[in-house]
């Protein structure tokens, strides 16, 4: 058989990560765990090992692994109609728009695929409103951005992270952002100019950390940026859909962005799906020809996102993260490992940062995959624990019974060389 071969031999046990790191190009370090299976909170390895997942997909499987009514959604419509471009309509969509809309009160959508083409349509749009409607002279236009933030990969939204690892080495980046330190309402407001058309930020910084802003501060950037009469765009890819225990994380200071962004669970992992989100003066300044993406509003992502908001709703999961939530932040509070720096959380999105002593989150994320909890590092110190909005009682006491036992319990070896 060629080195090459598509189709495993069948009676050899297969290499997938020596195969993997030969072929792929290196862009992600995963843990070594190839996983074959997933129902609810829980997935399966080629092996048959079983592990509680604690990062559904980066917040993209709110719902489960291969929910039962996604999924009949899915196959359902994949034996009617997948794609039609928008260069017709197709009889998903316009139902898809209205239940989306009533469910996150919003008056217009621009669906897109990816959470980065999401911020991508946001930036466009912002910006052509701001000279459309502001009066910003054409060209001239800001965006205030985060520190920490993460927005996604590609090169607008990279140039403006603060990370050197994100943004190193792939300039030369779109002008017209600024920043300004994340959670610090003066400086929000201190960095506003007449170019100013709109403040974008997550209302939790998921890849920073789980970093939760004061108390406050989504409440005075919204005051500043009616004062002003700028946009402010949230970006609730990782927040949203109940992540936080409410449907938008913006509810927990009861007030309305401008501009909403939605993605991963928006599918409930199945098929990459996002949207914007806006009154109906942001996203009306866009006219034929202006943007679009080909598979962008396609009726099985319009299919599967439908039963996707149905399911998140109907079966009690973003209340279900509240309680959950609350249970795991209260008892990772009171773990009392020495290591544990801080804990940090709101609903299910959760973090345990380490002491930089305690020799960095991978040993330990190697650790708790041994016991059979499946959760990632991030910025060196700190574990993420980003469960499905699905998880019992007893399975978050499962899980928290090994993260304590891992947290409190003896130095884990180092993980290997470049791993
Ligand atoms: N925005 C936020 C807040 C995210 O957490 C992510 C992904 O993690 C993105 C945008 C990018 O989404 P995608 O990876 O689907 O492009």
């Amino acid at each position: 058989m060629p080195d090459t071969a598509i189709t495993p031999d069948p009676r050899a046990p297969y290499d997938h990560i020596g195969v993997e790191e030969r072929l792929g190009a290196h862009n992600y370090r995963p843990l070594d765990v190839v996983l074959a299976r997933g129902q609810g909170v829980w997935v399966w390895d080629v092996e048959g090992n079983r592990y509680l997942d604690c990062l559904a997909g980066y917040s993209a499987v709110n719902q489960g692994h291969c929910h039962p009514r996604i999924r009949a959604a899915l196959i359902e419509q994949s034996g009617r109609l997948t794609l039609t471009s928008r260069a017709f309509r197709n009889d998903q969509l316009a139902p898809y728009f209205e239940e989306l809309c009533a469910l996150t009160r919003s008056h217009k959508v621009l669906p897109m695929n990816t959470g980065a083409e999401a911020v991508e349509t946001a930036i466009k749009a912002v910006r052509k409103w701001g000279y459309e409607v502001r009066g910003v002279p054409e060209g001239e236009a800001e965006i205030i951005v985060c520190a920490g933030n993460f927005h996604g990969r590609t090169i607008t939204v990279i140039g403006f992270s603060s990370d050197p690892e994100t943004r190193g080495g792939f300039g030369p980046f779109t002008p017209g952002f600024v920043t300004v330190p994340f959670g610090d309402a003066a400086a929000l407001a201190a960095a506003i100019t007449p170019r100013t058309v709109g403040v974008l930020l997550e209302p939790i910084q998921g890849e920073a950390g789980v970093i939760i802003p004061p108390p406050g501060y989504l409440r005075a950037a919204r005051e500043l940026c009616t004062r002003h009469g700028i946009t402010l765009i949230l970006d609730e890819i990782q927040t949203g859909l109940g992540r936080t225990g409410k449907l938008l994380a913006e509810e927990h200071e009861g007030i309305e962005a401008d501009v909403t962004l939605v993605g991963k669970a928006l599918s409930g992992g199945f098929y990459p799906v996002s949207a914007v989100l806006s009154n109906t003066e942001v996203l009306g300044v866009l006219r034929p020809g202006q943007h679009g993406s080909t598979f962008g509003g396609n009726p099985l992502a319009c299919a599967v996102a439908r039963a996707a908001l149905r399911v998140l709703v109907e079966e009690g999961m973003i209340g279900n993260a509240a309680r959950i939530g609350a249970r795991m932040l209260a008892a990772l509070r009171g773990l009392g490992a020495p290591r544990v720096r801080e804990v940090r959380g709101r609903g299910l999105m959760l973090a345990v940062e380490l002491h930089p002593d305690a020799g960095g989150a991978r040993r330990f994320c190697e650790a708790l995959r041994r016991e059979g909890l499946l959760c990632k590092d991030t910025h060196g110190h700190t574990i993420r624990l980003s469960p499905p909005l699905v998880i019992t009682e007893a399975e978050a006491d499962w899980a928290l019974e090994r993260l304590a036992r891992v947290l409190a319990g003896p130095t884990p070896e180092a993980p290997p060389p470049g791993r």
